[in-house]
């Protein structure tokens, strides 16, 4: 599950600039390139996630929201991010320019990730929440602060001025792609004008630098709901990170966890609770306050002659079943305290309790060493 460290995965320290970026990039994608990899299915993960750590870190807004946030707060992945579709397919999904930049000659083409005015879908968000059993008892209404990507709405994700329009790219005629000739081959590979948008933009956007749209923090309210589980994917669609230049927008993803209680186990709906309660209590019988996950208190009756490891069910007092009317049990594990640092007058109580004792007050004691004994007899006859 955990993903290795981006600049690990490139061997880059942090402060790498672009320069050391790319060469790092450029040397690993050429050693692990499928082409050079025929069917070598560990060498086809290691590029995927050398060509992903790249994507991330070549985009500054990317790589600062990577440096603040961490690998855990906020990746890229799931549908149409880069572990998504089947390798070398065409179309969205695939691989990025920039790949298309370094090997576009050498994959002969047919790699186009390009849709028309160089749209591609936004990137997919996550972000780790961690609630309390309390708050996935109750469910709740969060207020998230997401750092994201949104469309610039100066040019409305155009990327150009308002006013202006991007133009057709003259390099390429708008297809994104150039041919060129080398020795019988006729080589097609990404327009180095437009990077395969068959579209320039002459007069860019200022706010946004040409690029369609802006990082900005954005406030959302996610609905967490009553009996919630530690593990749960939320995912919202459409509130991840804006598409380029107009591309769809990705999704957000929530990864909830729910911290450890201190009072309370949960397996499912059912909770656990371990109560220790005196020698005494266990032998006479006895009370006990509880307060429960509803906030109420209920009273717990001890049995006379109380075993440990006991447990006592308290039916409708577990967790709530998620997108359900029902509730789960609580159950008390009773565990029993043996007193200590007696006194001279409660030494003196147990002493003559225990001479009083028969072995009708310990029954499990007395059949074990009458068992014990009955063995030791078949070794010696
Ligand atoms: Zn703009
Ligand atoms: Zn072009």
């Amino acid at each position: 599950m955990a993903k290795p460290d981006f600049y690990e995965t490139l061997g880059v320290a942090r402060g790498a600039d672009e320069k050391e970026l790319k060469s790092a990039f450029r040397k690993l994608a050429m050693k692990y390139h499928p082409d050079k990899n025929p069917d070598d299915a560990d060498a086809e993960r290691k590029f995927k996630e050398i060509n992903e750590a790249y994507e991330f870190l070549k985009d500054p807004q990317k790589r600062a929201a990577y440096d603040r946030f961490g690998h855990a707060a906020f990746e890229q992945g799931g549908p149409g991010g880069m572990g998504g579709g089947g390798f070398g397919a065409g179309g969205g999904g695939g691989f990025s320019d920039i790949f298309e930049d370094i090997f576009g000659e050498m994959m002969g083409g047919g790699r186009g990730r390009r849709s028309s005015g160089g749209r591609e879908r936004g990137a997919d968000l996550r972000y780790n929440m961690e609630i309390s059993l309390e708050e996935a008892y109750a469910g709740k209404t969060a207020q998230i602060r997401v750092p994201t990507s949104i469309t610039c709405d100066t040019c409305t994700g155009s990327g150009a001025k308002p006013g202006t329009q991007p133009s057709t790219c003259s390099t390429c005629g708008g297809s994104g792609r150039v041919r060129a000739a080398q020795g019988f081959f006729s080589i097609e590979r990404t327009c180095p004008t437009c990077h395969g948008r068959g579209q320039t933009i002459t007069d860019p956007c200022t706010k946004c630098s040409g690029q369609g749209r802006v990082t900005e923090e954005r406030s959302l309210s996610v609905n967490i709901p009553a009996g919630i589980e530690d593990g749960t994917r939320i995912r919202l669609a459409g509130e991840g990170e804006a598409g380029m230049r107009g591309g769809p927008t990705g999704d957000l993803y929530i990864f909830l966890s729910v911290r450890p209680h201190a009072v309370f186990q949960r397996e499912g709906a059912d909770l656990f609770c371990t109560v220790p309660i005196s020698m005494t209590t266990a032998a006479l019988g006895g009370k006990f306050d509880i307060t429960t996950m509803d906030g109420a208190r209920s009273r717990v009756t001890v049995p006379e002659g109380t075993q440990p490891g006991k447990e006592l069910r308290l039916r409708g007092k577990g967790m709530p079943v998620l997108r359900s009317a029902q509730f789960g049990d609580l159950y008390i594990r009773i565990t029993i305290e043996t007193p200590q640092k007696l006194s001279k007058r409660q030494r003196e109580l147990l002493e003559e309790f225990q001479e009083l004792s028969s072995k009708e007050n310990s029954p499990e004691s007395a059949g074990f060493f009458s068992r014990m004994k009955g063995f030791f007899d078949t070794l010696t006859d």
